[in-house]
């Protein structure tokens, strides 16, 4: 058995956290592992704990059964899926710290293994590619490959982000070999727009501004835009992958107003630029090639303040080239 099978084999009341601000890999590694569990042995009770998710991820089995509350419970063991650090397990560290076993299963090449027992690869693609390693292939179900499925599709960007490997799509292979129907889900979670999401994208992409030689770009959505189109953050989704596809652009930036003077702050790279390691400077982490954090100050401190870390990063590319 692996680590992960041990810790449920020996555990009757589990609970499994993600991050806060789930994504399509933080979902699906959650309810992979849920399904899973409840496929196994049915007489265990397994919650899933995670803030509210946008309804794109509801054909995901045990997508109903997610509370969206800490609650008071005790657990044996909380299982924790693609958070690099306990504080992105948001209000829900509560849970981690009521369980009397934990087990972090991750991918960031920042998370230090905050858990007692940690299953952390740097180099997979997604948490739910590390989740397969945990798993017995013969057990995967249709409803759990699903869940593999979303998260792999969402972390690489459909198969094309630099983190895809060949392992990456052996695995979504064999999720494919137990029926699951791929094209809906890429086109449904992935691709699918409503038409406000539409419209705050084109107009996000219409007021972007490409700086430091048009090899950056930025784009900003204020609260007031948000709440006139009637979106919430999760509609903002894809907007910065938009942004980097430009032609030309190294490094994109996408930030949305969440206070006074605050910005969340997406940050994606091509080739040259490591964005995680700007992001770790402001607070914040993830990967190589997609990184995030949340900065203080006016729009043009924020960008400023980017703009100055990325220069410096493609300056000392153009004196080693
Ligand atoms: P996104 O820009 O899509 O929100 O996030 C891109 C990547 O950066 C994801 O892997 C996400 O986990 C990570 N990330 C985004 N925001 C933060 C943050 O505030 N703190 C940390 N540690 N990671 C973040
Ligand atoms: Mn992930």
């Amino acid at each position: 058995m692996t680590k992960l099978e041990t810790m449920i084999d020996q555990a009757g009341k589990i609970v499994i956290l993600g991050h806060v601000n789930p994504d399509g890999d933080c979902v699906g590694s959650c309810l992979a592992v849920y399904n899973y569990i409840k496929e196994w042995d049915s007489s265990k009770t397994v919650t899933v704990r995670l803030e509210r998710l946008p309804s794109k991820f509801s054909y995901l089995s045990g997508f109903d059964a997610i509370e969206t509350e800490a609650g008071e419970e005790t657990y044996d063991l909380c299982i924790c899926l693609d958070s690099s650090d306990e504080e992105r397990l948001g209000d829900f560290k509560s849970c981690f710290d009521r369980s009397a076993k934990t087990i972090c299963i991750d991918h960031h090449i920042t998370n230090r293994g905050y858990a007692q027992e940690n299953v952390i690869d740097g180099h997979a693609s997604s948490a739910c590619e590390v989740v397969y390693g945990q798993l017995d292939e013969s057990r995967i179900s249709k409803r759990v490959a699903e869940c593999i499925y979303t998260g792999i599709i969402h972390d690489t960007g459909v198969f094309k982000y630099s983190n895809t490997s060949r392992k990456t799509m052996e695995i979504a292979g064999r999720m494919m070999e137990k029926g699951i129907d791929f094209g809906t889900i890429i086109d449904g979670s992935f691709y699918k727009k409503t038409y406000m999401q539409s419209q705050i994208l084109g107009r996000a992409l219409l007021e972007s501004i490409t700086f430091l030689d048009g090899r950056c770009i930025f784009s900003v959505v204020r609260k007031k835009d948000m709440d006139f189109y009637g979106v919430e953050k999760s509609d903002l989704d894809g907007i910065v992958d938009q942004l980097r596809v430009i032609d030309g652009i190294e490094c994109a930036i996408f930030l949305y107003e969440t206070g006074i003077h605050q910005f969340k702050v997406s940050l994606r790279s091509n080739s040259i630029v490591d964005v995680s390691r700007i992001a770790a400077y402001f607070g914040g982490g993830g990967h190589v090639r997609a990184a995030g954090c949340t900065m203080s100050g006016s729009v043009h401190d924020v960008v400023n303040n980017l703009s100055a870390h990325i220069a410096e990063q493609l300056e000392r590319e153009k004196a080693n080239a």
